[in-house]
Formats: C-alpha cells, sequence, structure tokens
C-alpha cells in the first residue's frame, strides 16, 4: 500500500482494502480463466485490485440480497446511498473535498462491481458521482463544492442531473427550460420541464439545465429540494431499472440567485464533458451484468440434464458461452486502455461513443441469449437474467441511444453530420 494513489485513498476505504488479498496478484503462471479470459487483473494495479474487491463484497452482500424485493415493488433504498458513501466510491476519481483521486480504472471497476447485481445501483453510483459531483468539481466555485462534495461524496446529499426534456431527448440542443431575469424580484427565474431523471423523487441536490435568454447559453443550476416552485413526480411502471428512482422535474418561476448558476459550465459541452465520464462508466458497468449472465447460464447448463447430459456439453450451448465470453473479455480490455487514457487525458468523446454504444449493444444480446439458454426458468427473476434483459434495454437507449452513437461516430468518420 505505498502507491501515491492509495496514500490520497480515504482511511475507511485503505482499512477495508487490508481485509482483502487478492491471489491473483501473486500468480505468474499463465492459464486460462473462464472468468477473467485475457488476464484483465494483470493490467490493474494492486490499489485498483484492492478497491474492486471491497466494493464486490459490498455489492454481493449487501445488494444482492436486497435487489429481488426492490424490483419487484419498485424499491430504491436510500439507505444504500449512505452505505456506499461510507465506502468512499462516490466522486472517486475527484481529489479533495472527501474524495479519493482514484484512478479513471478504479471507477469503472466500481461500476461493473455495481451492475453485476443490478443497473439500477450502479445508476446512482454513475448519476451521484459523474452527473452531479464532477459538474461542480469542474464547474463549480470554490463555495459550490466545499458546500456540496463533502455530502455528497458520503451520501447524505443525493443529487440528480436534469437535462433530458418532454420535447427534447436525444436532440438536446433544443431545450426550452429557460432561465430570464425578473427585474421587479431582481433575481433569475427558471421555468421548464425535465423528464426521464435518476433519483430526481428523492433527490436534495438538483443539476439542472437551461437556456439562459440573456445571452443564449446553456447553464447548470444548482437547485435544493423544497425551493419553491420546484416539484417532481415520480414516474411509476417502468419495467426497466425498476430499483431505481426515475421521475420528471417541474420548474414553475423558481427563482434562484447568481451563485447557484455553475461559473465555469457554459454551453453544451459542460454536461456532455460529465455524460462522456459516465458514459465511459456505463461501458464498464455493463459487461458486469453480462458477466452475471454468463456466469448463471454456465452453472445452470452445467447443472441440468436434458437427454441424459449436462446441456453444457452440447456444441450449441458451449458456443454461446464461447461469443459471451470472448465480447465481454474484449470489451473489458477497451475499456481498461480508455480509462487509462483517460487518467492521461488522452481521451476524446469518440472513443467513449464506441465502447458505450459497442457495450451496451454486446451486454443486452448476451443477456437475451442467455435467458434462452434457461428455458423457462430463464424469464424467472430469481435467476436474475430477465432482469438484466430489462435493464440493459434503458441502459442501451440512455446518455446518448446506441444509434446516436453511432452518428456521432459517423460524423467523425465521414465529415458529414447526419443529425442535421
Ligand atoms: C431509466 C432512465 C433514466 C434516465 N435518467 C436520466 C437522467 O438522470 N438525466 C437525464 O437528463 N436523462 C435521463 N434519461 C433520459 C435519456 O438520456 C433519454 O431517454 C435519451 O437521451 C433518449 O432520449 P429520448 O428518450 O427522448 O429518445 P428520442 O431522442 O426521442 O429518440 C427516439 C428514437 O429515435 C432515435 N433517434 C433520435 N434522433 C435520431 C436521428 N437524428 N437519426 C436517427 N435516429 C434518431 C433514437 O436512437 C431512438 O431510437 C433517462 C432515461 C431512462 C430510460
Amino acid at each position: 500500500m505505498t502507491s501515491s494513489v492509495l496514500k490520497r485513498v480515504p482511511a475507511r476505504i485503505s482499512r477495508l482494502c487490508q481485509l482483502h488479498h487478492s491471489p491473483a496478484l501473486l500468480s505468474t503462471k499463465a492459464e486460462f480463466n473462464w472468468e477473467d479470459p485475457l488476464n484483465l487483473q494483470y493490467h490493474l494495479k494492486e490499489e485498483e485490485i484492492l478497491l474492486r474487491d471491497t466494493f464486490h463484497a459490498y455489492c454481493q452482500e449487501k445488494l444482492s440480497p436486497r435487489v429481488l424485493e426492490a424490483n419487484r415493488k419498485e424499491l430504491f433504498d436510500r439507505n444504500i446511498m449512505k452505505e456506499m458513501g461510507k465506502l468512499g466510491v462516490f466522486g472517486c476519481t475527484l481529489d479533495g473535498y472527501g474524495c479519493s483521486g482514484a484512478s479513471f480504472v478504479t471507477y469503472g471497476l466500481l461500476a461493473r462491481e455495481a451492475e453485476r447485481v443490478d443497473s439500477s445501483y450502479r445508476s446512482a453510483f454513475s448519476v451521484q458521482s459523474s452527473l452531479v459531483m464532477t459538474p461542480i468539481y469542474l464547474f463549480g466555485s470554490e463555495e459550490q463544492k466545499n458546500k456540496y462534495l463533502p455530502a455528497l461524496a458520503n451520501g447524505e446529499l443525493v443529487g440528480c442531473f436534469g437535462l433530458t426534456e418532454p420535447n427534447h431527448g436525444s436532440d438536446i440542443g433544443a431545450m426550452e427550460s429557460n432561465i430570464t431575469y425578473c427585474k421587479e424580484k431582481k433575481s433569475l427565474l427558471l421555468n421548464g420541464t425535465k423528464t426521464w431523471i435518476t433519483n430526481a423523487p428523492i433527490a436534495d441536490l438538483f443539476v439542472i439545465w437551461a437556456r439562459d435568454k440573456r445571452d443564449g447559453r446553456i447553464k447548470g443550476v444548482l437547485l435544493e429540494k423544497n425551493t419553491k416552485g420546484l416539484n417532481t413526480s415520480k414516474i411509476e411502471g417502468k419495467f426497466s431499472l425498476r430499483a431505481s428512482e426515475t421521475g420528471m422535474i417541474f420548474m414553475d418561476n423558481v427563482e434562484f440567485s447568481e451563485d447557484q448558476l455553475l461559473p465555469t459550465g457554459l454551453g453544451l459541452s459542460a454536461p456532455f464533458t460529465c455524460l462522456t465520464s459516465a458514459r465511459l462508466g456505463i461501458a464498464w458497468g455493463v459487461l458486469g451484468a453480462a458477466e452475471n449472465c454468463l456466469a448463471v447460464a454456465r452453472q445452470y447448463t452445467l447443472d441440468r440434464h436434458q437427454f441424459k447430459k449436462p446441456l453444457a456439453g452440447n456444441q450449441l450451448m458451449q458456443k454461446k458461452l464461447a461469443d459471451m465470453s470472448t465480447e465481454i473479455a474484449l470489451g473489458l480490455q477497451a475499456c481498461l486502455h480508455v480509462s487509462r487514457l483517460k487518467d492521461e487525458n488522452l481521451v476524446v468523446p469518440e472513443m467513449v461513443s464506441m465502447l458505450k454504444r459497442n457495450n451496451c449493444g454486446k451486454a443486452l444480446n448476451i443477456a437475451r441469449v442467455a435467458r434462452d439458454m434457461l428455458g423457462a426458468n430463464g424469464i424467472s427473476d430469481e435467476y436474475n437474467i430477465i432482469r438484466h434483459v430489462m435493464n440493459l434495454e434503458a441502459v442501451n437507449t440512455y446518455e446518448g441511444t446506441h444509434d446516436v452513437h453511432a452518428l456521432i461516430l459517423g460524423r467523425s468518420i465521414t465529415g458529414i453530420n447526419a443529425f442535421l
């Protein structure tokens, strides 16, 4: 535990890390491990492995037992935010303000562990870290950072990120939410509606993106819950990410002051910078869900006998497992590579679009195939897979749909903007 990164990891995480030994760290023998076919572990730093293993234990011991009921009843346990906060995982790539200053690879590994259990828990982790803490860290005033970041890091405060609107999803540049100046009240006013916002119904802090009519620029506004004119509603009846609170935000002449604006977050590039971080976390996360599908399908087909032999003894089944394993392993190597580049400030959004798009699509396909391999049991939530299938449908859509990321890549490959 001597590296510079670990020195910056809060004592509470470091202590927990010491409890976990990773035998693979010591292994020098080349061997095939179906759970890590291309030996990702080899390229991880000691502190990354320790943080991953600590969070893996938490996710498996504390989140996994809750998820079945949470998914059935559409419940998100608010205590999860405090538990994750205690582990120091929120905003773990940020420096200071109660954050660990860990690598982006660590962030990805944590996202993968959360989503191995359920995409809803990874969503809560991603939104708090990349979409609420990151904009405050990058674009906030010193006062805003001191006021909010420590409380968001320890999970005392829950944040949400309001970008999408009822009439503007992919085409967010056309957003209608707006900021105006009211001469009589001598204050700023925020009006508009946001929809499909993760954590909105339980949020204490709202990062809202709106166009300032004074200069036409998109800006971030920080609003606290119970502000007059600010209301939320829960979106009921989702058949995806059911263990996540998703809602609408209504802003009706919400009065706020200049010091609630993120001072340096001007233009659409500000929310997009945060989305690039979140999307890279998603690219890691969905592979965690896919790994869980692979593990369940493998064990199930080893255990279940049809036609006098294990289902896993059939060529068709083995081909499916080989395809899944290959896509996951390749996807993880790509995540590792791009995350290392991000740690060196060498990432461009197209790289992240490629991974978000490809890994979501591959994970969704893996989950669908795995579901089929379990026959009737594949549709029972007790085997997890159908829940992953449903979740991955939403993850494939949010933070830029599969096709929108193709257009982002296509624009850079051809030089032609197909959005317009
Ligand atoms: C569970 C969940 C949680 C979410 N959480 C958040 C959050 O916390 N904060 C937030 O701001 N948003 C959030 N979102 C919103 C999400 O980011 C949007 O749903 C997403 O950006 C897509 O927008 P849309 O749903 O309006 O689809 P649309 O933009 O209407 O797209 C509909 C279809 O048209 C396609 N399409 C769009 N434009 C083009 C084009 N030019 N050419 C070809 N095809 C096109 C799309 O690929 C898609 O298939 C969440 C969504 C979900 C489902």
